[in-house]
Order: C-alpha cells, then structure tokens, then sequence
C-alpha cells in the first residue's frame, strides 16, 4: 500500500474509530446516569415495600391474639369446664362402635346444652366454629352444624390438639378434614377446679375470614412449614418456600396438615442471568438484591418477616415499578451522550480543520508576498544596472546626471561629464564574434572601476557608447583622468580577447556650466566626442564650460 492509498484509508478509519470511541463513552456515561436513577428508585420502593410487610404482619399479630383470646377466655368458663369434667368416661378406644358413641353423645341433654353455648359464642366471636375436645382426645361439643359431625370423632391425631391435651396452647393451620376448608386452628386446654386437665377449646378461622393480610399484590403468607396458606395471587396457594420444613415432613404428616402431598416451589432468588441480559449496567452488588418473579420480566424486591407471635410468616414479592422506565432511559441517555459526544468531535474537527486551512493559506500568502519581494528587488536591480556590463542603466544614470547637476548646484562644486565611444568595435564583433565584443565591453567597464574613483558613476547609453560623471572635478582634472583611463585600456588589454584585437577608446569631455541643463552638457560632451572621432580615434577632447547653446550634432545620441 503505498503513501497516498494509506491517506486515502486513513479518513474513513479514524472516522469509525471516533465514532466507536464516542459510543463506547456514551455506553459508560448512560450506565453512570440510569444507575444513579436505579438507587433513587430502589431506596423509595424499599422503604414502601418495608412498610408494607411490616403493616402485615402487624395485622396478622393483632388478628391472631384476638382470635386467641376467644378459646381461652372459653377454657375459663364453669360450663366448658363441667362439661369436659362430666365426659371423661367416653373415649374412642373400640368398646363402643363410633357411631352409636356419637349417637349418645349428641343426646346428652347437658351436652347439647353445651353445643348451644358454643354456638351462640361462635356467632359473635368471628370464628368459623368452636368446639369441645375431651382429654381423651374426643370431641363431646360443637358450635355448628356442621361441626356438629365432628362430635363423637377421635381427634387425637390433630397436631394443634397434641399441645392442648399436654397442658399448652396449641395453634397450627390445616385444611379442615370434615369441610375440606382450611383455617387457623387454636386450641386452648382447659382445667377443672381441682386443676386437672379435662380437654380443650378449639376454635377454627376460614382463611376466608383472613384475606385482607394479602390485600397488596405480591404479598403472601407461609405456615411455620413454609407452606403458602394464603396469597394475593390465588394461584401462589399450596405452593412451599424453597427451603421449608414441609419438604422433611412424612406423607401422612403432610395429608394430615394439608390434604395434599406435592407442594411445587416457590422461586424466589437473585436471577442474575436474565438482570444481565437485560441489563447489564445494573452493578452486582445491586442486583444481588433482586429478585426474579415468574411470569413477570422486570426484577423484584423481596421482604419478610416472620416470628409474628406464631408459626406464620409475611412476604412481599414486589416487582420494580420504575424497570420498564430505568430500561427505556438508559437507552434514550445512550442515544442523547452519543449525539452530543459526536456533535463535539465533529465541531472540534471542523474547527481543527479550518484552523490548519487557514495556517496553510496563511503560509502561501507570506510566501509569495516573499517571491513577490524578492521579485520587485531583482527588478530594481536590473532596472538600475545593465546586465552585461554592471555599469548604471541609461535611464538611472540620466536620473543621476539630474541629480548631480542639482548637487553641483547647490554645493559650488563643478562636475565633469564624458561619453566614451570604442573605437571600431563593429570590427571587433566582425572579427572576433559578438560574444568577444561582450568580454570586450565587460573589459572596458571593468578598466574604468579601476581607474576612476568610488564617487564617480560609469552608465552605458547604448552599443558600446558609455556616459562617465566626475563630481567636484573641474575640466582640466577631468580631462587627466579620461586620459588616464584611455591610456590604461591600451595598456593593459583584456586576458579574455585575442592578443590581436586592439581595443581603443575615443572621449568627449566637458565642465557643467551655470545655466547647464542635463541635455546640453550631454549634447557638448558629444560634441567633444565627435570631435575626438573625427580627429582619428583614439584620443581625448575637451570642451569648455559654455553658456550658449551647442549646434545639434546629427549623429547625436537618441535622447
Ligand atoms: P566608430 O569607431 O566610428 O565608433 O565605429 P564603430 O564600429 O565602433 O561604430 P558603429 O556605430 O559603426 O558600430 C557599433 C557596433 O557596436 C555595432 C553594433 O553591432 C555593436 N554593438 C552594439 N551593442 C553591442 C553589444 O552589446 N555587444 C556587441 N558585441 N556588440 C554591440
Ligand atoms: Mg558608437
Ligand atoms: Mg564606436
């Protein structure tokens, strides 16, 4: 891959690289915002959930110790107490058949005495009905009747009556064998005067009646078996906690209890799996505090409480109301840090972009304005100076002339001017090339640097005529110094000729005078030159300071 094709890959890689960088930041931002969202929530409905359960199990509590009171304000009575006292001799024990026991026991004037007083209490006391259990574990009296069939029946095996006929009280929730109806059943044990157990009071509360402890949805109540025994969800009914006894108890043991053997779980855990799955913000810590709920998708809050003064215990399964709404935020704020982090990037990238533009073009300007400079003082340079020789360009040296005249002027000085014209150089060209006349004008420019001084000012003005200004030089030392220079180019020849090209110079030379304009000076020193030329080369000529206007030379310079 060469340079260019990996600039070319390189624009669209970093875009997808900021673009994922931007959604990975986002991601991480979106957890932080809906995880503060999810504690708010999660603090608010566990308090409520907290109050819930706590207000049950109150409830619960207080039911119970009233239902309580009723048996064992009964056990007090003289009337319980001798009728109990008055049926020890009847017993269950196989003497008498069942059924003519019974038959007995229902005609006894004093019993069915007993039976309506026990009727008349179940009728104001809120019970489903209220009977009388001999010490032999028989029952002698009941309230209703319905109940009624229960006289005559051997109810030793009842586990709430085992207590009672040992002395203590007994409680303990069962479904009823002869109605198939469950209930709470109280037992309180009774004493004659002499203070010898003679039977109990047992009184049953329908579940019915109990409802209202599961009045909030997802609240339940368990028996100490951790057996279900009411729910706000009818269904969750005759379903068992996970780790309750009723799993340890014998078959009979459960028939007996609950008229059933299978009691299906009830799953109450931290469902980790499917949190994750749905939300894989949620930090461990918290959703270790979740709990998953059957058929519904959000995680729940799980409270209890039991120890209410009985076997019986409260729960609150209670599905996070806010989950739907955490879910939905969490993927909106993702969406919004998204569109913000990349709108900065973009912006921050047109920015960068302008910004390094404006460098470059910032750049190309100082650049050629810097050609431009460079440009401007070359020109100036050849437009000062000309290029084959180096001595002044006509144009400045006749700016020059202007000015020296003024200077002369005004200092009292005198000024000399000259024009020196090669003698025979078309020959030079015709002989030699015109490159050799090039080294010959380079050599003759190069003689007069030589000869004359630094203030002094050589200018070609055209072919190989050349202007010469001496400033604060009167004629006659100007007139040396011509002289001089003449001598000198004949003298030493240039090492860049032919040692048979004779190069020889003609001079016309003349003194500003007081009323001198640039045109006329030039025009005399012209004159001189021609009169030097005409003379036969080679030779200097002078002309004096001189007031009145030249004769035009035909010939003259094209000025
Ligand atoms: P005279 O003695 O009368 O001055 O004769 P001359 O030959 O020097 O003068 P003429 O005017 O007849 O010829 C001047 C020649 O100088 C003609 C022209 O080709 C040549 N010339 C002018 N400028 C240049 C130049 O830059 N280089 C070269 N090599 N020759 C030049
Ligand atoms: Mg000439
Ligand atoms: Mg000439």
């Amino acid at each position: 891959m060469n340079r260019k094709s990996l600039r070319q890959a390189s624009g669209p890689l970093s875009l997808v690289l900021v673009v994922l960088l931007c959604w990975l930041a986002s991601g991480i931002i979106a957890d932080r915002m809906v995880q503060q969202e999810l504690d708010a929530a999660l603090r608010t409905q566990r308090q409520m959930s907290a109050s819930i359960v706590d207000n049950m199990a109150e409830v619960i509590a207080s039911d119970l110790s009233m239902s309580r009171a009723i048996p064992a304000t009964m056990a007090e009575m003289d009337v319980v107490q001798r009728a109990l006292a008055q049926s020890q001799n009847y017993a269950a024990n196989g003497a008498m058949p069942p059924p003519m026991l019974r038959a007995i026991l229902l005609k006894a004037p004093q019993l069915t005495a007993v039976s309506n007083f026990l009727h008349d209490a179940q009728g104001f006391s809120g019970l489903d009905s209220i009977w009388l259990v001999n010490a032999n574990g028989l029952c002698i009296a009941s309230s209703n009747a319905q109940s009624r069939n229960f006289v005559g029946i051997d109810m030793r095996s009842r586990n709430y009556l085992t207590n009672a006929l040992l002395g203590a009280f007994g409680e303990a929730y069962g479904v009823g064998r002869a109605s198939g109806e469950p209930g709470i059943f109280i037992a309180a044990p009774v004493y004659d005067e002499g203070g010898v157990l003679v039977g109990a009071v047992v009184a049953k509360v329908g579940i019915g009646r109990l409802r209202h402890w599961v009045a909030h949805a997802g609240t339940f109540v368990a028996d100490e078996n951790g057996v279900i025994i009411m729910a706000h969800n009818s269904a969750l009914e005759g379903h068992a906690l996970a780790d309750g006894h009723v799993r340890k108890m014998s078959a009979d043991e459960r028939r007996n209890t609950y008229r059933r053997l299978d009691f299906p779980n009830v799953q109450i855990e931290a469902d980790m799996q499917r949190l994750r799955e749905q939300a894989p913000w949620v930090p461990t810590d918290i959703a270790a505090q979740l709990f998953g709920v059957a058929e519904r998708p959000e995680p729940a809050l799980y409270e209890s409480r039991d120890g209410l003064n009985s076997g019986l215990s409260a729960h609150l399964v209670d599905p996070l109301a806010a989950w739907p709404e955490l879910l939905r935020n969490h993927k909106r704020d993702r969406l919004l840090v998204f569109l913000t982090l990349a709108g900065t990037a973009a912006l921050a990238w047109v920015i960068t972009v302008s910004y390094v533009r404006e460098r470059r073009h910032h750049r190309a300007t100082r650049d050629l304005a810097e050609q431009l400079q460079s440009a401007n003082t070359l020109l100036s340079a050849e437009a000062r100076h000309d290029s084959l020789t180096g001595a002044l360009s006509r144009r400045y040296f006749l700016d020059l002339l202007r000015h020296e005249i003024e200077r002369a002027r005004a200092s009292g000085e005198p000024l000399c001017m000259a024009i020196a014209d090669l003698d025979h150089f078309k020959q030079i060209n015709d002989c030699f090339g015109h490159a050799a006349g090039d080294r010959a004008l380079e050599h003759f420019v190069d003689t007069c640097r030589a000869e004359l001084r630094g203030s002094d000012s050589i200018g070609r003005l055209g072919g190989e005529e050349f202007g010469i200004l001496l400033p604060a030089t009167a004629l006659e030392g100007g007139r040396e110094v011509v002289e001089r220079l003449r001598t000198r180019l004949k003298a030493r020849p240039s090492t860049k000729l032919p040692a048979s090209a004779s190069l020889s110079v003609s001079i016309g030379i003349t003194e500003l005078s007081a009323e001198d304009l640039p045109e006329r000076i030039m025009s005399r020193a012209d004159l001189a030159l021609y009169a030097a030329k005409s003379g036969g080369r080679d030779r200097t000529e002078a002309l004096p300071p001189d007031d009145t206007a030249p004769p035009a030379r035909t010939v003259a310079t094209t000025w």
